[in-house]
């Protein structure tokens, strides 16, 4: 397969915005800057950021034991995901295929870039139709999303079937892996090199405890990154996410410690929810949060409302009939929640 064929015309074509900053980040400190029109009275952020992040670059790098030139971040994972769309598929044209029930923004951004969706639901176990989505898909099918772990059933996709799709299908697959810091499975960044149509995204929103920064990570080879590049705002990573992310990721154990202990309230709240009578099904998680059937999901929802806990109501996704959605917090917060669940009738 040839990437620069699924590329869009126009973005081929593009001549990137290039800011006189870029070619001399290294040596900031010696150099006197009157490039860029900014106020020179230094108050921490008067100066643009890094647009290519190299400092935050080299931490996760180091961290996820892939090299520089095979990361591209951006304000969240939503504008990484928008990216990807503005290079393969063009508007009116071409159509992405998703596997509901899934995260909700892969529709939204189809529909903001007027791109087509083909939908094929995951089976009863919420595992991947293989056959039907190779059936279904046409030459104007650009990009499949997986999602894996797979929000809101909280399990893995099976890789022997992801496997197929990035060997059989003729675009972009797209594994979405906001959770795989709770899972126990490998990442699919290790596979970069096999597959030169995978695109990997995580975000430091979920295990890395940063939701308010901002700030997604996509994983690629160095051809789609560079094109992703070309197209993304020149500065779509501020100075102050940059300053927290390397921060904070500077401690590794800080996050090791929070995962483990969310993961051991999360087997604390599946133990628990065995012994609440009105819930009937309780599936597996591989990430920070928990999908359960209950006998009237619309009337636990509400009860949960009216005693101050918002929770997540799934009930009008496919397969998930009477399902609730509970994020898992911390052991309080763990405890109102089964407290107020054995509480109501
Ligand atoms: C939460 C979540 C994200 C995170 O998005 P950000 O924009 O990085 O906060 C991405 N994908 C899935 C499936 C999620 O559940």
């Amino acid at each position: 397969m040839n990437i620069k064929d699924l590329i869009r015309p126009n973005i081929k074509a593009l001549k990137p915005y290039s800011s006189a900053r870029d070619e001399f980040q290294g040596n900031s400190n010696d150099m006197v800057f009157l490039d860029a029109n900014e106020n020179p009275f230094d108050n921490g952020v008067n100066r643009y950021p890094d647009p290519q992040q190299r400092q935050l670059k080299n931490i996760i790098s180091d961290l996820k034991g892939i090299s520089t030139k095979n990361i591209l971040l951006g304000n969240g994972s939503d504008e990484v995901l928008d990216l990807v769309f503005r290079a393969f598929c063009e508007p009116n044209q071409d159509n992405i295929i998703i596997l509901p029930p899934t995260y909700g923004m892969y529709s939204v951004l189809a529909n903001i870039n007027a791109i087509a969706i083909k939908k094929v639901n995951l089976t009863e176990g919420f595992q991947i139709d293989v056959d039907r989505i190779l059936k279904v898909a046409d030459t104007n099918s650009k990009i499949i999303f997986l999602c894996s772990p797979n929000n809101p059933t909280g399990n893995s996709l099976k890789s022997t079937d992801i496997d197929t799709l990035l060997n059989k299908f003729n675009g972009i697959v797209v594994i979405d892996e906001a959770y795989i810091d709770f899972s126990n499975n490998e990442s699919w960044i290790k596979s970069l090199c096999k597959y030169p149509n995978l695109i990997v995204t995580q975000t430091l929103s979920k295990a890395y405890g940063m939701a308010g920064i901002r700030l997604g990570i996509c994983y690629a080879s160095e051809e789609i990154i560079s094109t992703l590049n070309g197209i993304k705002p020149p500065y779509n990573v501020n100075e102050l996410t940059q300053r927290k992310a390397i921060e904070l990721l500077n401690d590794k154990n800080i996050s090791k410690n929070q995962i483990k202990e969310i993961l051991d309230v999360r087997d604390l709240l599946l133990s628990e929810l065995k012994t609440i009578s009105f819930v009937s099904k309780i599936y597996p998680s591989d990430a920070n949060f928990v999908l359960v059937k209950v006998d009237n999901a619309t009337k636990r929802y509400n009860q949960l409302i009216e005693r101050g806990i918002v929770i997540r109501n799934r009930t009008t996704q496919p397969g998930c009939e009477n399902c609730l959605r509970f994020t898992v917090g911390n052991h309080d917060e763990n405890k109102i929640l089964v407290d107020t669940l054995k509480s109501i009738r």
